[in-house]
């Protein structure tokens, strides 16, 4: 789950998109891309890697479109490659940004391929961009036709959507994922984004749209529905956060502040991973469900705090999913010559992604035979999540306090979307 970001402007909108996306780089991606509408044509550029990479391919960009949406992916369904990354188009006419995951996207792109659609992506988001098509093909606004789209999908997202057909305007939907609107610092500018505080150089006041609300943004405004397609005015609150600034608030220390931070945490950690009623199993990427079938063992690898997370969850894989588990202090684990089964997974738990015992210790499980390895790790960008096979955030930002507060109990929440 990434990041979003979109904008009506009265000046060209791709520099004001990659600032956004720049802003959301901390949440970490596989990939990025945006899309603008000028003058009826929708233009696209997409990047694997860094959100730099993808500035320079987009230079020719930065003209001509007073209107677009942004996207970092990190990658659910179909690898981390161009073709995969966001924002995904059918016809030249629809784009859509995705965060999330769209669980029956198989069933629905069966029927689009029967239809005709060509699917160019892996992804469980181009069928969005199809649906939308259909229905404004149908002579739909774009409001309609996204509301008609996501009647049939079911899961955890949010979207962002323009159209050449229908220019001028970004249609907005949240279910189950974060979307914020931005009423812009400039007159008539309006913005979507994941996180608010992607928006924070060019909006201070923000509507959080609530679960199954459709939004338009035009120049001339933001219109909201509900789930029940009751027109609705949502609350405009005004954020005091300075862009770059990690502070303790009205806090007396940050360890304080960081207890008070957890559920908040504890919900970004869950945030797009469960619906109310199940557990989104490709939340763990593209190649998660092959190895957890293989897994007959686990074994925790780790230090400290997150060694004593290991510690309760093992209780957890024995006693819920009656896995065997067997949790190893990362520096002596690294020591020992443990005799390896291809058959384990080996979990490795650390903050900060950079604990060299745990690191080490799961290079060296790899170089035994043990088998693959899935990381919990608040650090996206961190060695761990990069050299582990699956890498799962916890996502309780910054932890500033020396004492473990809401970086343990997000550690917890994640093990138990394992052990689930
Ligand atoms: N499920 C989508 C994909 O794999 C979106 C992933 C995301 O939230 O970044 O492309």
């Amino acid at each position: 789950m990434c990041g979003i970001i979109g904008a009506v402007l009265e000046r060209d909108a791709a520099p004001v998109l990659l600032e956004g996306l720049r802003r959301l780089e901390y949440r970490g991606y596989d990939s990025a891309g945006l899309c603008v509408e000028g003058d009826g044509v929708l233009r696209r550029t997409r990047r694997v890697g860094k959100v730099s990479t993808l500035e320079a391919a987009a230079a020719e960009l930065r003209r001509g479109g007073r209107i677009g949406i942004a996207h970092t992916r990190w990658a659910t369904h179909g690898a981390p490659s161009e073709a995969n990354a966001h924002p995904h188009i059918c016809e030249n006419n629809v784009a859509v940004v995705h965060n999330g995951i769209i669980e029956n996207h198989a069933q629905i792109r069966q029927r689009q391929q029967a239809d005709g659609y060509r699917f160019t992506s892996d992804t469980d988001t181009e069928v969005a961009a199809h649906e939308v098509h259909h229905h404004l093909t149908a002579g739909r606004s774009l409001l309609e036709a996204v509301k008609s789209a996501t009647a049939v999908l079911r899961g955890a997202y949010a979207l962002g959507v323009i159209s050449s057909a229908r220019r001028g305007e970004i249609v907005a939907v949240r279910q189950g994922c974060p979307l914020v609107i931005g009423l812009g610092d400039n007159k008539g500018e309006y913005f979507i984004a994941s996180d608010h505080l992607a928006l924070l150089s060019v909006a201070r006041r923000f509507i959080h749209l609530e679960d199954g609300d459709i939004a338009r943004l035009s120049g001339a405004g933001v219109y909201i529905e509900d789930r029940r397609g009751r027109p609705v005015e949502r609350r405009v609150v005004t954020s005091s956060a300075t862009p770059d600034a990690v502070s303790k608030g009205e806090y007396r220390h940050f360890m304080l502040k960081e207890i008070y931070e957890q559920p908040a945490a504890l919900a970004e950690t869950l945030e797009g991973r469960v619906t109310q009623a199940r557990l989104l199993e490709q939340c763990f990427g593209p190649d998660a469900a092959a190895i957890f079938d293989r897994v007959k063992e686990v074994r925790v690898i780790a230090c400290g705090t997150s060694y004593h997370a290991g510690l309760v969850a093992r209780n957890w894989f024995e006693g819920v999913a009656k896995i065997p588990c067997r949790v190893e202090v990362a520096s002596e684990f690294r020591y020992r010559h443990p005799v390896a089964n291809a058959d384990t997974l080996i979990l490795a738990i650390s903050q900060s992604g950079e604990t060299a015992d745990t690191l080490t210790a799961m290079q060296s499980a790899r170089e035994r035979g043990f088998g693959p390895a899935l990381a919990i790790v608040n650090v996206a960008e961190s060695s761990l999540a990069r050299a582990c096979d699956v890498p799962l955030l916890t996502r309780a930002g910054p932890e500033i306090g020396v004492a473990s507060t809401k970086a343990f109990t997000t550690q917890l929440a994640a093990l138990l979307l394992v052990v689930i």
